[in-house]
């Protein structure tokens, strides 16, 4: 089997290194050391078209192999660690909706999530439930048509600058595990 990357491929990956190398590792170690963090990468790189590999073309994407993701995580995350962890949970969201939520929220997000417009993150870490993602206590709670989400979340990656999360309340605790649910929520700002 042959797993040498096709000329699309290096041709890409050329262009994220230069980029990565260019604009974005020479301002991190500043950014670290003021332990903040520039919006304006993940921006960049939905002007690009670099984040809409996974969703479809009708809601603003171009479906591309997973292998363009693999190569743009990993030479973003050369020249910057967050910005990496940025872009994964960016796709973690617009991955979860590409695949499961109803065409009326695709439609709300995903052409959004597409360009940058909307910034990305996933929330299921909770303090005490880890590893073991199923022990989540987060409730979901019905009323009316809403559903009023109670609990704590923590270590969700980009948490600094997301505009929406894909996150994760349990709305039938008497069912257990077999009661969580996946919430998009927006940023309230
Ligand atoms: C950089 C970073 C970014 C993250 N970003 C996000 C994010 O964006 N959103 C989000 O929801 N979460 C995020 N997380 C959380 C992550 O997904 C894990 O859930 C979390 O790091 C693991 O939980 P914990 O740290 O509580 O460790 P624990 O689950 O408490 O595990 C502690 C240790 O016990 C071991 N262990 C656990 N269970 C078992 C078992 N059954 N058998 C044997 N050994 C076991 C583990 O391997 C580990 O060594 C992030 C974590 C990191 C480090």
């Amino acid at each position: 089997m042959d797993f040498s990357l096709t000329p699309e491929q290096i041709e890409f990956q050329e262009k994220v290194r230069e980029y990565s190398e260019k604009e974005i590792a020479p301002k991190q170690k500043e950014l670290d050391e003021k332990n903040d963090f520039d919006k304006g990468f993940m921006k960049k790189m939905g002007d690009f078209g670099w984040l809409n590999f996974n969703i479809p073309e009708k809601f603003g994407g171009t479906i591309k192999e997973s292998l363009f993701g693999s190569i743009l995580f990993e030479e973003v995350s050369k020249a910057s660690a967050s910005t990496g962890a940025n872009l994964d949970v960016h796709y973690l969201l617009s991955e979860a909706l590409a695949v499961y939520a109803t065409d009326e929220l695709k439609e709300k997000y995903l052409p959004r999530l597409a360009t940058g417009e909307l910034i990305g993150a996933f929330g299921i870490t909770e303090p005490h439930a880890g590893s073991d993602a199923a022990a989540i206590k987060a409730l979901a709670v019905r009323d009316g048509d809403d559903y009023i989400l109670n609990g704590e979340k923590s270590i969700v990656a980009g948490a600094c600058l997301a505009d929406a999360y894909i996150t994760f309340f349990n709305v039938a605790p008497e069912k257990g595990y077999k009661g969580i649910t996946a919430f998009c929520v927006e940023e309230s700002g």
